[in-house]
């Protein structure tokens, strides 16, 4: 580790110990600033230094390309899963090789279970605020048309349900 690390490149003051934001991203700010929440600025120095998250790599394949995937956690709390061919060349503000990146909002599991209308596979997504629902793992939403695109199944579980209890939605009662 070097020592200068430690020490805020704007006034030379050292930093604070590292925190974490509500988002779990971890930060380090110049002992010399402070966040008023009063007048949402920072007083003093406005050095912050935000520690890279390292991405870690997913078991799924670039849709693109091929290559594998990685999970990477952006310094506001988002998180995305990118091309590992893919880097971001901070001299051409452009994308260099793969430039296929998924936003995530929530957390997305496969299930053993085939969707009814097409009978692809289901996924079981928790959204940000901790919903559940299963969903046809080929709908996808399309930013541009603002549109869903693939297949619309999904089906929204009630807190506390399981996903098997679930399951009733769709059986006729057998009495
Ligand atoms: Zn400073
Ligand atoms: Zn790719
Ligand atoms: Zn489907």
């Amino acid at each position: 580790m070097n020592k200068n690390d430690d020490v805020c490149p704007k006034c030379g003051s050292p930093l604070s110990p590292i925190s974490e934001t509500s988002t779990g991203r971890k930060l380090q700010r110049c002992n010399q600033g402070s966040w008023n929440p009063q007048t949402h600025k920072n007083e003093g120095c406005d050095y912050v230094k935000w520690l890279e998250v390292e991405p870690v790599e997913l078991e799924e394949k670039c849709p693109k390309c091929g290559a594998s995937l990685v999970l990477q956690v952006t310094r506001f709390g988002k998180k995305m899963k990118k091309c590992s061919a893919g880097s971001w060349d901070k001299e051409t503000k452009k994308v260099v090789g793969c430039d296929y990146v998924e936003w995530i909002n929530g957390i997305t599991e496969p299930l053993d279970e085939k969707c009814p209308k097409c009978g692809e596979n289901l996924v079981l997504y928790t959204t940000a605020n901790g919903k559940k629902m299963k969903k046809c793992s080929t709908s996808g939403w399309d930013k541009e048309s603002k549109k869903a695109t693939g297949c619309d199944y999904v089906l929204w579980l009630k807190a506390g349900q399981t996903a098997s209890d679930n399951g009733e939605e769709f059986l006729p009662p057998e009495e």
